[in-house]
């Protein structure tokens, strides 16, 4: 098994909010970065969200603008899974949908080196059955990133029911190389953090659906009543309607009615007002 001294080049599929967020931070502490997703478009939005976030670092001081250049040369961009064959270490980012990561999971199974550990980012899917595809479920683990990326300081592990301890360990170690913090979670639905966050946003949702209150109300009332940073509907429009949606309906299916999503969540994606990343949510950016 590979452990972090081996770890040169992650791959990253999906490019979307948090797999141009994911391959920012690794390009950032020197990693090589092969960032995958399945249309060009896609692959050059993300080096658009990588390149706004590295100038917003440089104008505040935080970076120089050589080292943004730097990290931005670390990243290379393709269509093709088989570009990620010589990557040491793979994180999949793509979108919540199981049947898509059991997919992508066989197909990397294929094409990496037996030794090399598959992480998944998913919210609330299970790595157990995602992992259940591959001949490696030993190395299949949960890196679960928090949003945005590159300034949120948590990752959760999730640990499968297969899932080796040195792999947890590997997971944990190459988090800390990216300055972040970790925790574990066992694979039960939506892990610790959105088993607890995602019903905290339905609720949100649903006491504006019923018309509790208008909803900055809600945000504010949220914000400075609870001392959160943001409150629930700014935050689904961050998170992403539609990821909040299957999300829901992962801990809905697994967990019952308490976790029902709101029927006005379901709407706001039907009308394909998914938040920030279309421009339009519950708030218009
Ligand atoms: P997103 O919709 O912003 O991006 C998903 C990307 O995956 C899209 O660009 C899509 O084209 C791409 N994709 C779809 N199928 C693919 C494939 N077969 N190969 C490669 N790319 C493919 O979604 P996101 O918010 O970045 O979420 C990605 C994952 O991270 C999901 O599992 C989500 O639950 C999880 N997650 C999201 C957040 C959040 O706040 N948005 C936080 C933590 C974890």
């Amino acid at each position: 098994m590979r452990t972090l001294s081996d770890i040169d080049s992650i791959g990253v599929i999906g490019a979307g909010t948090m797999g141009s967020g994911i391959a920012q931070v690794a390009a950032t502490n020197g990693f090589d970065v092969v960032m995958r997703d399945i249309e060009t478009e896609f692959v050059e939005n993300g080096f658009d969200t990588i390149e706004s976030s590295l100038d917003r670092f440089v104008g505040k001081d935080k970076m120089s603008r050589e080292e943004a250049d730097e990290a931005l040369s670390n990243i290379t961009g393709t269509t093709k899974l088989d570009d990620l064959a010589d990557c040491d270490f793979v994180v999949e980012a793509a979108v919540e949908n199981m049947d898509i990561k059991q997919d992508i999971f066989a197909e990397l199974d294929d094409v990496l080196p037996e030794d090399v550990v598959l992480a998944t980012n998913t919210s609330t899917l299970s790595i157990t059955t995602i992992a259940s595809v591959t001949d490696r479920e030993e190395k299949i683990v949960g890196l679960h990133f928090m949003n945005p990326v590159p300034i949120m300081k948590g990752v959760e592990l999730v640990v499968g029911e297969k899932t080796d301890e040195a792999v947890v360990t590997l997971a944990h170690d190459l988090a800390e190389e990216l300055g972040k913090e970790t925790w574990e979670s066992d694979d039960k639905p939506g892990f610790v953090t959105n088993r607890i966050l995602m019903p905290w946003i339905n609720e949100g949702i649903r006491a504006y659906d019923e018309g509790v209150a208008d909803k900055e109300d809600i945000d504010k009332g949220m914000t400075l009543g609870t001392n959160v940073p943001m409150g629930p509907l700014t935050l689904a429009d961050h998170i992403g309607l539609d990821i909040c949606l299957d999300a829901s309906q992962t801990l809905f299916e697994e967990l019952g009615d308490r976790y029902k999503p709101a029927y006005l969540l379901k709407r706001k994606v039907d009308a394909g007002d998914l938040g920030k990343k279309t421009g339009r949510g519950f708030y218009e950016y």
